[in-house]
């Protein structure tokens, strides 16, 4: 499609911005009957309910409601009855549990909201351009839930006003840069936009000659596959904007195999039938997935399934996170051995720090040094640089490598 102008772009994208969850009970209702006759679930167990005051979830003590409620006053609490129902309550240390439910220490890290310095990178409203070819926009500020090691939290804070639904000013940005050729959509959640939302999104990136990809990041198909399980619409829409020669990507957010339930795989084999490319992306995380036993279920599941492992991250030293953390030593060896176990599928996953310069692969250990190579740079002469440092045990991030 041919060139347009940026108050044309404007029109296209400053409509309605309504998020999913906001549809009225008529609208869902007519949805749900309309797949009545597709499932054999009944519809009152696909209602979506959404918990944001901790105090109101059931499978917690009294004496952790209250102790919680504080930390949530600081860092927002949100997740739904889907999920919530996937946890063992009956086991403090069950990895879902670790993976929405705040813990205490999360107010005892001194750490940076924004560890990556995306600000540095930040063009306009909403739009990051870090590296060449790629650019991200920030299209949402709400998740299906909050993953307590998240490293946008800042999004989700009141005063933050990073994301941006209407994305006329990124548009523009993207069409005066013509070495930009895809767009990672990001937030928060896309999926969380209504489908309306995403279409217009959608159409008006495509209509930009030389965007021919559009990654969609999502953990909707782990917080909530009823999401897209139960609007053919999305589907479709999704359907109309894959090309020979424009394409979109989901990059699903799996970080543990018990999130693969029936739902969240019938949800991907829908995905898969809109002509998409789907891949996933985990953080290493402690307690949730630090064991090759663990990511190599979830790696060979997600192979099946068609939503084959990409990267595997170091948690980033976001404030809050550091409970989740790894060192780099123990994480390589954590990875390592998952590889030598998986397929040649998932064999392809890179274990990456998501470094302010750039992505660096932890490559390995030798001696008495790490070995480190820049896959993504900030600055082009790093692209693809390798270097080694001394290691210092504990080291969970460059910067403690270099300190
Ligand atoms: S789904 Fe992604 S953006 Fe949302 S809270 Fe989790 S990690 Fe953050």
């Amino acid at each position: 499609m041919s060139h347009i102008e940026q108050d044309e772009l404007a029109e296209i994208i400053d409509g309605d911005s309504e998020i999913i969850d906001e549809r009225t009970d008529t609208e869902r209702e007519l949805i749900k009957n309309s797949l009545a006759t597709e499932s054999a679930q009944p519809i009152s167990e696909r209602k979506i309910n959404y918990f944001t005051d901790i105090s109101t979830v059931d499978g917690l003590s009294g004496k952790d409601r209250e102790q919680l409620s504080r930390v949530t006053k600081i860092f927002k609490f949100r997740a739904n009855n889907y999920y919530l129902n996937l946890i063992n309550w009956d086991d403090p240390d069950d990895p879902l549990r670790k993976i929405v439910i705040p813990c205490n220490d999360e107010l005892n890290d001194p750490s940076d909201l924004d560890p990556s310095q995306e600000h540095k990178v930040t063009v306009t409203k909403g739009c990051e351009h870090k590296y060449k070819s790629t650019a991200l926009l920030l299209v949402s500020e709400v998740c299906g839930g909050f993953c307590r090691f998240c490293f946008r939290k800042r999004l989700f804070l009141n005063d933050n006003k990073e994301a941006s639904r209407n994305i006329a000013e990124g548009l523009g940005y993207i069409q005066k840069h013509p070495e930009i050729n895809n767009i990672l959509l990001s937030g928060g959640d896309p999926l969380m936009l209504s489908t309306n939302h995403i279409d217009r999104i959608l159409t008006s990136l495509f209509a930009i000659d030389h965007i021919n990809i559009v990654r969609i990041g999502t953990k909707i198909p782990a917080f909530n596959p009823f999401r897209i399980i139960d609007d053919p619409e999305l589907l479709s829409v999704i359907s109309k904007h894959n090309h020979d020669d424009k394409r979109i990507y989901i990059i699903t957010h799996f970080d543990h195999p018990r999130e693969l339930t029936s739902e969240a795989t019938t949800c991907i084999d829908k995905l898969i039938t809109t002509g998409s490319i789907l891949m996933n992306q985990t953080p290493l995380l402690r307690d949730v997935n630090d064991d090759p036993n663990i990511l190599t279920e979830l790696f060979n599941r997600l192979s099946v399934i068609g939503a084959p492992q990409y990267y595997l991250f170091q948690c980033r030293p976001t404030k809050g996170n550091g409970c989740y953390s790894v060192p780099l030593d123990e994480g390589f060896r954590i990875y390592q051995e998952t590889i030598n176990r998986v397929s040649g599928l998932a064999k392809r996953t890179k274990y990456i720090m998501s470094h302010a310069t750039g992505k660096i692969e932890i490559v390995g250990f030798e001696g008495a040094n790490i070995h480190l190579k820049y896959h993504q740079a900030r600055d082009p002469e790093n692209l693809g640089r390798f270097f080694n440092l001394p290691w210092k045990p504990g080291a969970m991030w460059l910067d403690d490598l270099i300190e």
